[in-house]
């Protein structure tokens, strides 16, 4: 089995959508560093004002600062873990390879959620969120319109701060700048998968499976 896992890819590529699918399907504990910044941000806290200031950019959040986030979290669970949207940067990733190491632990897998730029951005600006339950909900797919609610509690739906043009912009050239680096970093380690996010979730997820189980895609 591959269970110390990390999801890759654009934004709007299916990250949640799949971690959440994993950790139901085979109990893998998961998180995600932007998840955590987004609930520090509504209980007002430092980190999570600090962090505001760069998300509403569509900027990183400073190593330093998602490194506190994940260094609690990774020591209690070094042996089953899934990580999605983290790490973003070569320096994190040389950070959670030096975390691992010291845990006695390492990574078994990368999956990498690949989209084209047309999709990302189609995806992106379709893309709402429950403010009660957190469920990721698509206009056009799961809803008509960002006036219904939530299918799964009935919450209201909200679009991601972040989700507009000018944000998206700059998300993706982040993205191109600072996480897409990360593609070589672990293709020569030897843990990458290649997915093709457009496939949908269902394909993705079959294939995400496959790799978990310890099989070939
Ligand atoms: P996400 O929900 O993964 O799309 O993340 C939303 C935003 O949180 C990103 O655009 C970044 O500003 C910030 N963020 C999340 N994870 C990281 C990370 N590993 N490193 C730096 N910034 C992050």
């Amino acid at each position: 089995m591959n269970q110390r896992l990390v999801l890759l890819g654009p934004p709007a590529s299916g990250k949640g959508t799949q971690s959440a699918r994993i950790s139901a399907a085979f109990g893998i504990p998961a998180t995600s560093t932007g998840a955590i910044l987004r609930d520090e941000l509504a209980r007002a806290t430092p980190r999570g004002l600090e962090a505001a200031t760069h998300t509403r950019r569509g900027a990183l959040v400073p190593d330093g600062l998602v490194m506190e986030l994940v260094g609690d979290w990774i020591a209690t669970r070094a042996d089953r873990f899934l990580f999605d949207g983290f790490p973003r940067t070569v320096a994190q990733a040389e950070q959670l390879d030096l975390l691992l190491e010291q845990l006695g632990s390492r990574l078994d897998a990368v999956l990498l959620l690949d989209l084209a730029p047309e999709e990302i951005r189609r995806r992106m600006l379709g893309r709402l969120v429950c403010s009660v339950c957190g469920k990721l909900v698509n206009i056009g797919r799961h809803v008509a319109s960002e006036a219904e609610t939530c299918p799964q509690c009935g919450g209201v739906l909200a679009r991601r701060e972040d989700d507009n043009e000018e944000v998206l912009r700059r998300r993706l050239e982040v993205y191109e700048e600072k996480t897409a680096p990360l593609i070589p970093y672990y293709q020569v380690r030897g843990v990458l998968h290649r997915l093709d996010s457009a496939a949908g979730e269902e394909a993705v997820f079959a294939c995400v499976s496959r790799v978990v189980e310890g099989g070939a895609i």
